[in-house]
């Protein structure tokens, strides 16, 4: 069994770890250091145990604590060659640890990493799909305002997907958000709503998936029980089971939410 434990998710922060206790890898970094090692203690795993960290974009909430635990840890990092150029500019790759562009794939040990572009407000989004030593696919896909066909292919035969499932839409209209950040966050390079996510479930469902977990929720326009249920809701439409056909989990915004695969 591999641990597939998201650390923390949202806009304070996102981080989560896939692997054993021994090895795995890390997708994002986006608490300080200290946190970090902190969370991937709680799930009884040491920070030696990271053999990679892969960023999905140059967002602060998924690398401003991956200069400080990649140097202190000399763990290799690895983004697009457009995203590594812009955290270097940023000073994020400022110290002693590789930095490898990836563009199609990365093998590190016995652990395929794949990653694919997403649709998000920076230089160059993706997201990474793992292929464990155990054969089974799992995959990270947050911060994106559209699953495009692309990202879709490339997350097709996922046993498991962490989801983002950002915002309720009614709740993001009428809130008091300013009109360009609605705007924003509602385009097509935002993020994935509640409905977009329930959508996107069902596609997955049919294509193999059997572990939802929802992520990267709003603390201003949604609730872990409305993400839950608007999946939920749209998945019992189409026939599927809970529990029998799929597990849907909400990942927790400021500590770990352990899940095997
Ligand atoms: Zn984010
Ligand atoms: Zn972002």
């Amino acid at each position: 069994m591999y641990k597939f434990c998201p650390l923390f998710s949202g806009s304070s922060g996102n981080a989560t770890y896939i692997g054993t206790e021994h090895e795995g890898v890390l997708i994002d970094a986006g608490k300080n250091c200290k946190a970090i090692k902190e969370a991937l203690a709680a799930t009884g795993v040491e920070p030696e145990a990271v053999k990679a960290l892969f960023i999905t974009h140059e967002h602060t909430d998924h690398c401003s604590g991956m200069r400080v635990f990649a140097n202190k840890y000399k763990i290799p990092v690895y983004s697009s060659e457009a995203t590594l150029t812009i955290l270097d500019q940023m000073g994020h790759l400022n110290g002693d640890f590789p930095v490898y562009s990836i563009s199609d794939y990365a093998d590190i040990g016995d652990f395929h990493i794949e990653c694919h572009k997403t649709s998000h407000d920076v230089v160059d989004p993706h997201c990474y799909s793992i292929l464990l030593p155990n054969l089974k696919k799992v995959s990270v896909v947050t911060d994106t305002g559209i699953i495009t066909e692309e990202t879709m292919d490339g997350i097709t035969g996922s046993e498991t997907v962490l989801l983002e499932s950002n915002h309720d839409t009614g709740m993001l209209a009428s809130g008091p958000y300013p009109y360009f950040l609605k705007r924003r966050i509602m385009g097509a390079q935002g993020h994935l709503s509640n409905e977009d996510s329930a959508e996107t479930s069902v596609k997955l469902l049919k294509s193999g998936t059997r572990n939802i977990i929802l992520a990267h929720l709003s603390k201003e326009n949604n609730f872990p029980e409305l993400a839950y249920n608007t999946t939920f809701a749209r998945l019992t439409m189409e026939g599927a089971t809970l529990g029998e056909d799929y597990t849907l989990t909400v990942a927790n915004r400021d500590e770990p939410t352990p899940t095997e695969v």
